[in-house]
């Protein structure tokens, strides 16, 4: 429960990176909105999402930043990594090339952002098993190696979504209060 008139407490930046076409925009569009659109067009200028939250008898906004279309390396410009406390490097399971990509995002992340920066890595379109091209072991290896969260998610069908932007968003006010 958000009492909108209550003074917000916190504004946490988060972004979110990865290869085009793995899913960003409906993920944020899933978590801010409860929405899915199925023939989403690559996102155009720059765009952010803000979604108010109660925790700990806080109030928490959470100011989501998607990336416009510039998808590509070096690309992101360093105004989108400045003041981020958390990031989601997201890529398509269907897609290893997209996995393979994010050594580079997250090398490009840590070039950019605060060392201190929470960073999860995501799988996204769990909705299409069946077509799965990057083994759970593979990501939850590199996770580990590299000292992120790791997730499957599905914005189609709402899997995991919540539970994903719940768990940054908790493990940044851990860090910060
Ligand atoms: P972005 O370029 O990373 O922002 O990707 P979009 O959010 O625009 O999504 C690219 C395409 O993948 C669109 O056609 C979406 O409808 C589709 N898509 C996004 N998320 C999912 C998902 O969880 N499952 C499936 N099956 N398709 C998805
Ligand atoms: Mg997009």
């Amino acid at each position: 429960y958000v009492d909108y008139n209550q003074k917000i407490d916190y504004v946490f930046k988060i972004v979110l990176i990865g290869d085009s076409a793995v899913g960003k925009s409906q993920l944020l569009a899933r978590f801010a909105r409860n929405e899915f659109t199925v023939d989403s067009k690559a996102t155009i200028g720059v765009e952010f999402q803000t979604k108010t939250l109660a925790m700990h008898n806080k109030t928490v906004k959470a100011q989501i930043w998607d990336t416009a279309g510039q998808e590509r390396y070096r690309a992101v410009t360093s105004a989108y990594y400045r003041g981020a406390v958390g990031a989601m490097l997201v890529y398509d399971m269907t897609k290893r090339q997209s996995f393979d990509h994010m050594a580079r995002w997250l090398e490009e992340l840590r070039g950019h952002a605060d060392k201190s920066i929470i960073i999860m890595l995501i799988g996204n379109k769990c909705d299409l098993g069946s077509l799965r091209a990057v083994p759970a072991e593979d990501a939850k290896e590199f996770a580990q190696r590299e000292n992120l969260f790791f997730m499957e998610t599905s914005a189609l069908e709402a899997t995991n979504v919540e539970t994903a932007f719940l768990t940054m968003l908790t493990e940044i006010y851990r860090i910060i209060s």
